[in-house]
């Protein structure tokens, strides 16, 4: 494909402003779905026209320029056709007058609105009459715009950029014809200059359907290249495993039941096992890593687990080892960044020379020097909270690819979870373990904050610990209301002038972070100011209060983890939501009111604000899906269906280079092995 440069039209400065909104390349221009569209397809006779958008096919003459009382420069013009004529419109706009030409026919689109006591076209789009019009007379495409750049500019280009270039095939035509797709060059085209609303939507079928299809691609030949690795047999050693379950305080739910025993088929297929395991915050996946990897001791295997904090990863420490007989207590290690330089080594040591068997710990164990006898089994708690390149360097520590369990507290809705972990089998916890505290949950009125924060008193006086979340960091100055962490702290220092407040958010550095939900874990802290970042899976059992301001801007599953941060010892917890302003009191808050199911609010918010509601809780490269919604099911099942298909058939990507670069990319982003 041509350069930019080798365009003719498109001029130096032009490339910088085009750069600057991301397009470096021609292929890039055409790739740059727009925005929107605006409808100016339907062109009237002038007789015809009414209020609102509007279309003409007329002459232009009797261009004036003046300046209005107020000091508004406008530029005014009749334009005529066969049924009437019309009063054309432009404010600040000098340099109109000199580009008309006049006695010329034009295109002629815009806003057909009252001004100056007269109906006029303001502001309109013009362009001389030809066979191909971009800017008028036709569905309008408007793209993303920086300064000095505007969408004129933009379909400009991309005209040319499509008159220059050939734009090549990347789907077989068995594929094309089988789901009626259109072609990859008409499609593109189309997507910027439709003639009907139908191209578009035959456009946007293709495109959409391209995207999913590259990303299930992507994911379904990682998950091939996965299996293909030698995995380890490790055998169920049920007898054991029957005995550790009994002597458990809770019994099991049967969805734990059901994972784990999933889990450890996995581990004794010989394949390696490559599992997502999802489960609302409090439904017990810690266990289930637990038991499984009970199960790699027995035959000798270790077992790393990595969480994203220290304070997680020393409770998961200490939940294990209360949890293990005497017998295999000391078999777990906790390799944490605090310890001693000597016992740092002695850890060392025992990782590897085989005689710790469960290693917890951060993003410590994917050092260099950490090195492992015999790792079987790796187990990432809060997978999203890891880049593929951490995950994968814990992997490499294996001789042979080790099992591996990811674990997430994220409700992602399963059609999501699909496109998005394609290359991971998934399993759900949905059971919650029974008796189970919920947080009772209340939507207050912002004017009754103050009581609100005064009824904390007795309770912080009783030894009880709140949070407070905050949506920004510091003040966006503006808003009448300041929601910012740094606002917030300082007006609830007032409010409750007797209590010590600390601040934690996320441009803090880690350390400094840990120390905090250490001091606050331990009660040392009572009052907690922070934005999104207090940690996930955290159990501080005298918590029982969380105040979350501004509670419309999260989405509800993010809420719903937020409110999973307390009430988990045995006072009950209680959660408020205060909305920006009393126009907050949606139905969406109301129903978090009720529902307390992470899924379900998920599955909920997906439908009242698209997908974009869970964007704040997943952070996956493949979200940004330009076409194709991750609500249309639909497309998504037949996409995927279409990769395994064309896997099953062999096809060669190399055949078509483009989309190879593209499935190329995914595959790094989308990565989970
Ligand atoms: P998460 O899935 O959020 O990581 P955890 O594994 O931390 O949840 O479990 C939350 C709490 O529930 C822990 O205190 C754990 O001991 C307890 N738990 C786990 N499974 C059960 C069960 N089946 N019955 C009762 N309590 C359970
Ligand atoms: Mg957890």
């Amino acid at each position: 494909m041509l350069s930019l440069e080798q365009i003719k039209g498109i001029g130096p400065s032009s490339i910088k402003l085009l750069n600057k909104i991301g397009i470096k390349s021609v292929e890039d221009l055409i790739n740059n779905i727009p925005r929107k569209y605006e409808d100016y397809s339907n062109v009237l006779k002038i007789s015809k026209i009414r209020p609102g958008s509007v279309t003409i096919k007329a002459r232009i003459h009797s261009v004036t320029k003046r300046y209005s009382r107020k000091g508004l420069h406008m530029t005014e013009a009749l334009a005529s056709d066969d049924s009437g004529s019309v009063k054309l419109m432009w404010f600040n706009q000098p340099y109109r007058a000199s580009s008309l030409k006049k006695d010329e026919d034009y295109y002629i689109s815009g806003e057909f609105a009252p001004s100056y006591k007269y109906l006029s076209i303001q502001n309109p789009s013009v362009e001389l009459v030809s066979s191909f019009p971009i800017n008028t007379a036709r569905i309008v495409p408007q793209y993303k715009l920086t300064k000095g750049l505007s969408s004129n500019n933009i379909r400009k280009f991309t005209k040319l950029a499509f008159d220059k270039t050939k734009i090549n095939e990347t789907l077989p035509n068995w594929l094309i014809e089988e789901y009626s797709l259109i072609s990859r060059d008409k499609a593109l085209f189309h997507m910027h200059f439709p003639s009907t609303f139908k191209d578009m939507d035959e456009a946007k079928k293709r495109i959409g359907f391209e995207e999913v299809f590259e990303l299930s691609l992507a994911s379904e030949l990682n998950k091939r290249e996965f299996s293909k690795n030698n995995g380890l047999k490790i055998p169920i050693s049920e007898k054991e495993i029957v005995e550790f379950v009994s002597k458990l305080p809770y019994k099991l739910t049967d969805d734990q039941r059901k994972a784990t025993w999933q889990i450890l088929l996995d581990m004794s297929s010989g394949v390696p096992m490559n599992r997502l395991l999802e489960g609302d915050v409090g439904s017990g996946k810690t266990i289930v890593a637990l038991i499984s990897a009970i199960n790699a001791l027995n035959s000798g295997y270790q077992t790393a687990i990595m969480a994203p904090t220290e304070i997680l990863a020393s409770q998961h420490f200490n939940t294990i080892k209360n949890l293990l007989p005497n017998k295999l207590k000391d078999k777990v290690i906790l390799l944490s960044g605090q310890l001693k330089l000597n016992d740092k080594k002695k850890a060392q040591a025992e990782i590897e020379n085989g005689k710790s068997l469960i290693i917890i710990g951060t993003h410590a164990l994917i050092q260099d020097k950490i090195k492992f006898k015999n790792l079987g089994y790796v187990v990432i708690d809060e997978q999203h909270r890891f880049g593929v390149e951490q995950r994968k360097l814990l992997q490499s520590k294996a001789d042979v690819m080790p099992h591996v369990l990811n674990m997430s507290a994220t409700p992602i809705p399963r059609s999501i979870a699909l496109t998005l972990y394609g290359e991971l089998e998934i399993t759900i916890l949905a059971e919650k373990p029974a008796g189970r505290q919920t947080v009772n949950t209340e939507v207050i009125n912002p004017e009754q904050r103050l009581n609100l924060y005064k009824s904390l008193d007795s309770k912080l006086a009783n030894g009880e610990q709140t949070f407070i979340v905050c949506p920004l960091i510091t003040d966006d100055v503006t808003a009448g209301r300041s929601l910012s962490v740094e606002n917030i702290s300082k007006q609830v220092k007032q409010w409750l002038p007797k209590h010590e407040i600390t601040v934690i958010h996320g441009k803090m550095k880690s350390e400094e972070k840990d120390k905090i939900m250490h001091d606050f874990k331990n009660g040392a802290i009572k009052i907690l100011v922070s934005t999104t970042v207090i940690e996930v899976g955290v159990d501080i059992p005298n918590a029982t209060t969380m105040i979350i301001e501004g509670a419309d801007k999260f989405g509800l599953a993010q809420l719903h983890q937020l409110r999973g941060r307390i009430g988990r010892g045995d006072k009950p917890g209680a959660c408020y939501l205060i909305p920006t302003d009393s126009d907050g009191f949606s139905r969406r808050l109301k129903y978090i009111e009720k529902i307390y199911d992470g899924f379900k609010l998920a599955d909920y918010d997906l439908e009242m604000r698209g997908p974009g509601a869970i964007y704040g809780t997943v952070q996956h490269g493949a979200l940004d899906l330009r076409v194709a919604k991750l609500t249309d099911t639909k497309l998504i099942a037949l996409a995927r269906k279409a990769a395994n298909q064309y896997i099953l058939k062999n096809e060669n990507l190399l055949q078509y280079p483009e989309l190879k670069a593209r499935v190329d990319r995914l595959r790094t982003i989308t990565n989970l092995n």
